[in-house]
Parts: structure tokens; sequence; C-alpha cells
């Protein structure tokens, strides 16, 4: 499903693959996770790898099912044979099961019985690497490989690539090589230099290699870069990132792999792979483009969030997809902001986005969804695009909900007893649940039952009087109703401000204040700690639904109903435009262009976006950069350097916050430098 995630465009600021286990969890957990002594030599020119070396795995005991082995397609000639123990060494037949889902699955045949139960060492071998896959590339200038998209190495069907073990590389002469666990000293002894490695807690295999320069910061946790080019803001990226993770440390419990680091990827490379950022165990893939724009807190937040979530706790079973990983992830990103830039940046982040990231992953993004048409209770969530970005749009907002209904700090504690808890490696959604209400002494049923399992938001009104000094009204609540606590900021004039708590729980809730002057303004939740339609946010969610359905469309890889819905609202959008609808309408057109390389055309539709009255200022930023790769395309250098001075303005208009100025600079700067 995640394979889907980036049909996308470039403008998926936030989204990143994160492991995700097929529906076997209870064999899992019954076979357990084979320990690997693995041996790959890369020569990207080829491109090429081997892969070989030893597992150890346990026969299936009566009543499991058989054993299997699965290797995606990307690799071929797998040859296996049992060396121990001595009774049953030789040989195994493997005969194909099934070749669904761009691998293959064989049910091993050993000639002699082997004992139910029995423990084996298998030794393998394999090739591949020809073709580029999801999360999948071997090259010259930059070669990856992650378990989670493409089985690289045989694994069993039940730990769906999950292992221990070590991991050695062979890599021509100047290459280095990045991949889980602890890495031993590095050996120039053999025939190139060999990387090794050592992973004692289950996770999914996977090695970046390229010539890295490499930029580090000490620390209690350390962090590195390995990066293609050294840019001047690339020791910042190592030192924020540096206090991201000692922040999630804090929140979320000790990191459990050592030292996390930065990976840069080539931007068409990234692309065809699938990914703008991806969340492997200990370090991250970053497209270069991104590594180009100024260091964004949310998207680090995020994607190092999924080092706790999504690699070391991952989910058992289908319910509450993308609740455990990719919510909670996002609510990292929240976490981190709120901590470093204050409440303000995190009530904005949570009601209308943060900068830089995509547009409609928060609260009023998230009503659009509602308004599209497109909600489903975040415990059972559809799958693919959808589920992730609604985890991303309302998922961390009910979660960082359930922390304040639960008090932060016993939130965090529960948080840091779940990550480090072994059994936790796979966790239903069901057990996270009931971990917090039984750590918190709570009953949280109500608040499961009115979050998680309907979807929806609270829509409130709110009416007031003042007589004397007392401030009295009537808050009203549409059914179905939500139990919230929720502040209501009161300003007067002088600018007096007071907030007050009431709580609210069925149709009608009444308060009545003493003030000390002339009340000019009551705001509910002003924070937005709770998703809430307002009237404001209810007439920007539908003004821009139709833009979000045809985007969630184009993300799903129909292309053609993308821009069928697109041209049907175009023609459709109110006047006023008040929120942008041409604007949002007339970019997702040039992306689907884009994707189809109608270079032409996307410049058509991309300069319409920027000529629409309306517009929004971060995504216009995004749109800039889908201009600027369209220039490279078309090799016009004027349309580049209007790019990049249209690209400058607009950020200074906006505040200087969208950091994507140096991302579309450094796009245009090899077509604008005279050779
Ligand atoms: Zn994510």
């Amino acid at each position: 499903m995640r394979i889907l995630l980036r049909l996308l465009g470039v403008s998926v600021a936030l989204m990143s693959f994160s492991p995700r286990l097929s529906p076997a969890q209870e064999s899992a957990v019954a076979l357990g996770v084979p320990r690997y002594d693995l041996t790959v030599r890369i020569d990207p020119n080829a491109p090429r790898m081997d892969v070989s070396g030893t597992m150890r795995l346990r026969w299936p005991s009566a009543g499991e099912a058989d054993l299997q082995l699965v290797l995606s397609h990307h690799m071929h000639d797998l040859t296996a044979a049992i060396v121990e123990p001595q009774t049953v060494a030789g040989p195994v037949e493997l005969v194909v099961h099934d070749t669904a889902g761009g691998s293959t699955t064989w049910t091993v045949r050993s000639h002699s019985p082997i004992p139910a139960g029995q423990e084996l060492l298998i030794r393998f071998a394999c090739s591949g690497g020809e073709h580029d896959g999801v999360l999948f590339h071997l090259g010259p200038t930059s070669s990856f490989a992650g378990a989670q998209s493409v089985a690289w190495y045989p694994t069993t069907k039940d730990a769906d690539g999950r292992a221990t073990g070590s991991m050695s590389f062979w890599v021509p002469n100047g290459y280095t090589v990045v991949a889980p666990g602890t890495s031993r000293p590095l050996d120039r002894q053999g025939e190139g230099p060999q990387f090794t490695f050592d992973l004692s807690r289950p996770g999914f295999l996977s090695f970046a290699m390229a010539k890295y320069e490499i930029v580090r910061n000490s620390g209690p946790d350390p962090v590195s870069a390995y990066v293609l080019n050294k840019r001047p803001n690339i020791q910042d990226y190592v030192k924020r990132s540096g206090e991201v993770l000692s922040l999630l440390t804090k929140e979320f419990g000790p990191y459990p792999y050592g030292s996390f680091s930065i990976v840069e990827v080539p931007h068409d490379i990234a692309e065809r792979a699938g990914f703008e950022g991806a969340s492997f165990t200990g370090y991250i893939l970053v497209d270069a483009t991104d590594l180009d724009a100024d260091f964004n807190l949310a998207f680090y937040g995020h994607e190092i969030g999924h080092q706790w979530w999504g690699n070391l706790v991952t989910l058992g079973g289908e319910r509450g997809r993308d609740m455990l990983d990719e919510a909670m992830a996002q609510f990292g990103g929240l976490h981190v902001v709120e901590t470093i830039e204050g409440a303000a940046a995190g009530a904005s982040f949570r009601r209308d986005g943060y900068p830089g990231a995509n547009w409609h992953q928060n609260g009023a993004g998230y009503l659009m969804f509602a308004a599209a048409g497109l909600d489903h209770p975040l415990d059972d969530m559809p799958g693919g695009v959808l589920a992730h970005e609604l985890a991303d749009a309302k998922g961390f907002l009910v979660l960082n909900l359930l922390s304040h209904t639960v008090g932060a700090d016993r939130f965090r504690a529960i948080l840091h007893t779940i990550t480090q808890d072994p059994r936790n490696q796979q966790m239903t959604w069901q057990a996270f649940l009931d971990d917090i209400a039984r750590r918190a002494g709570r009953n949280l049923d109500w608040f499961y039952d009115e979050w998680l399992k309907r979807a929806g938001a609270p829509s409130w009104n709110i009416r007031w009087t003042q007589v004397g000094m007392t401030l009295s009204g009537t808050i009203t609540q549409q059914a179905p109703f939500y139990r919230s606590s929720v502040d209501v900021a009161v300003t007067g004039t002088g600018c007096r401000h007071t907030v007050h708590t009431v709580v609210i729980d069925g149709p009608e809730t009444h308060f009545s204040w003493r003030v000390h002057d002339t009340v000019t303004s009551v705001q509910l939740d002003p924070e937005y700690l709770v998703p809430h339609w307002t009237p404001a946010l209810r007439a920007e969610a539908t003004s821009l639904a139709p833009a979000l359905h045809a985007e969630i469309t184009f993300w799903s890889g129909k292309l053609d109903d993308a821009k069928a819905e697109s041209r049907h609202a175009l023609a459709n959008v109110a006047t006023p435009d008040s929120y942008g609808a041409r604007f949002m309408l007339e970019w997702i057109l040039g992306q689907i262009a884009m994707r189809e390389r109608q270079w032409t055309e996307a410049r058509t539709h991309l300069e319409a976006a920027l000529e629409s009255p309306s517009r929004r200022p971060y995504s216009q930023m995004w749109v800039y950069i889908d201009l600027a790769m369209v220039g490279k395309e078309l090799h016009d250098t004027a349309l580049l350097r209007d790019v990049v001075n249209g690209a400058a303005s607009t950020d200074a208009l906006s505040g200087g916050r969208s950091g994507k100025v140096a991302a579309v600079r450094a796009l245009a700067k090899d077509a604008l430098t005279p050779e």
C-alpha cells in the first residue's frame, strides 16, 4: 500500500515510509525473527548485488504453517541448504507457493524429516538489483534498499523482513555504507572496504551506499549527515536533528539505535524510488531538494519520531493502521514544534499547519477531508494514501488531545513504558489503548468511542451577552455530542485577556463569569486543542474540498480521474474565491502534467496557479519548486529567473518562514550558471 504514497508530487512534505507488517502476526510471534549473518557485495556500476549468508530460524511445530521463504522479484537465483543440524543437512527443495505482490514465496521442503520446532541454520545466496523499485535502487551516485518494501534478502513469511544479526558489505573504494545497528571498525584488508553492522534488536534490514561526505555532531545521541554535496546549512541540520532526537527521547523513551543519520538521495532517484523522506532503523533517507531547503522542524520531528513508532514499536494487526506509526510520528512533530517554538506555533500547527509542511496535514485540512466525504473513524481506516493522510491531519490531534486528557506527564510516562517493553515490538492498537487507560487509572471508553470509533468532529456555536460585570452565554453543540474540556478566551477593551475552562457535554452548556471591563470577543478553544468545526473553518473546508478530493485521487495513482475532477471543480469555483480553490486546482493539474512529463502543459497550469486571485503562501512555495523543475526540463532560463525571484518575494511576504527559497535556487542553479 505504501507503494502508492509517492505516486505523489514533490509536495508531500511529511510523507514517509514506515515499516508495515502483513497480517501474519500471531505466527510471527510463534516462529520468531530470524537471525542473519549476511554478506552483501555491491557493484553499483553494473548495477548488481550478491547477497549470501546464513539465517537461523526454527522449523514449524505441529499446527503451525509451513516454513516459507520470500524474496522480491528484484532479486533472483535463490539457493538454500540446511547446514545445521548435521542430521538433516543438505539442499532443500523450494516449491513456488505464489508470486503475487512483487515477490515470490516458496514453501521449504526438506529431503529428510525435521523434528517439529527444530532450530535450523540455512545457508542461502541470491543476486539482483538490476532494476529500480520502491525504496530500492543501485547505481554509481546512490544505492539503497529497505526490506519494508523490497525483500532484498530471503525472509520468512512470518517475520516479513524483520531480523537481527550482522551485515557485512563489500563495496568499491571511495564508497561508504550506512545501515542499521552498531558499526564495527572499517576493514580495508580485502578486495575493497568492508563495512559491518550488528543489529541486536529486531528491525528491517536496509542499507544506503554512496560516496558520501560525512558531517557529525557529537553528543549523547550522536547525529550524522551523509551528504553528496556539503551545503552551508548542513551543520545546522545535524545540530538541530540532535536537539529533536534528545527532545523525543524525553517524550518517547531512550533512543534505541545508538546513532542517528540523515542520508541524502539525489532528487531524481528519490522520486523514482517513490519517497521524499523514508524512515529506516537508525537513519532516514531524504530527498536532496529537501536538504537544500532550510531545516523544517515539523518534518524532522515527524521523521525522527518514526524511529520509535514504526521501527521500534510496530503495529500488529490491521486495526488502528497508521495510528500507531504515522499519527504517533506526527504527534512527535507537533511536540517538538510546541516545545522549541512555543505554544502559539503549536496552536497554529494544529489548526492551519506548519510552514513548509503539506497543506492538509492539520485540523483545517482534516475538516476538508470530512467536507470531501473522505472521513473515516480513526480506529478503522481504509489503508493506502487516505489512511496515511487522515492520520497526519486528524490522528495526531486526537493523540494530542488524549495526552491532554490523561495529563501530559502521565501520557509521557506511559509512552516510555510502552517503548521499553520488548513485547511491544509488535503491538496491537487495542493493546496500546488498553495500556494507556490502565496505566492512567482511568476509564477512557468514552474518549475512544467519541474520537476513534466514529468519524467527525464536534461542531459548536457560542452566544454570549454582558450585563454589568457579568458575562453569560450558551455553547450549543450539534449531535453527535462530544465531551470536551475547552478553554474560552475572553478579551475585553484594553486587550485584557482571560481564559476560562468549560466542560462541554451534550447539546447545551451554560456559563456565567465575572468580568472586569467591556468584553469585545469570546473565543472557544483558541489553542485548537480539540479538533472542531467553526463557521470560518467550515467555509474554508467547503471551498477546498473538491481540490483535496482531486489531490487524493491523484495520489492514489488515478491520473485521468484526478484530471477530470480538477477540471470540473475549476469550472465551478465560487466567486469570490476566498480560500485559493482555483490556485490549488491549477497546481494539481500542473502536478498531473508533470507526472505525464507534459512540461509545457504543466507550465501553463502552474503559472495559472500563481496568477490566481487568491493563493496559499506555503503551498505557493511548492508551486515554485515544481515550476523550477519544469523550467529545467524546458531549458528555459528566463522562466527559472522568474521562478527564483517570485519564490524570494513570496517567501518575504509570508514572513520568510517557508524555508524553501534555497531549494528553489538550488534547482535553478545549474541552468542559470553560465558554463
Ligand atoms: Zn510518517
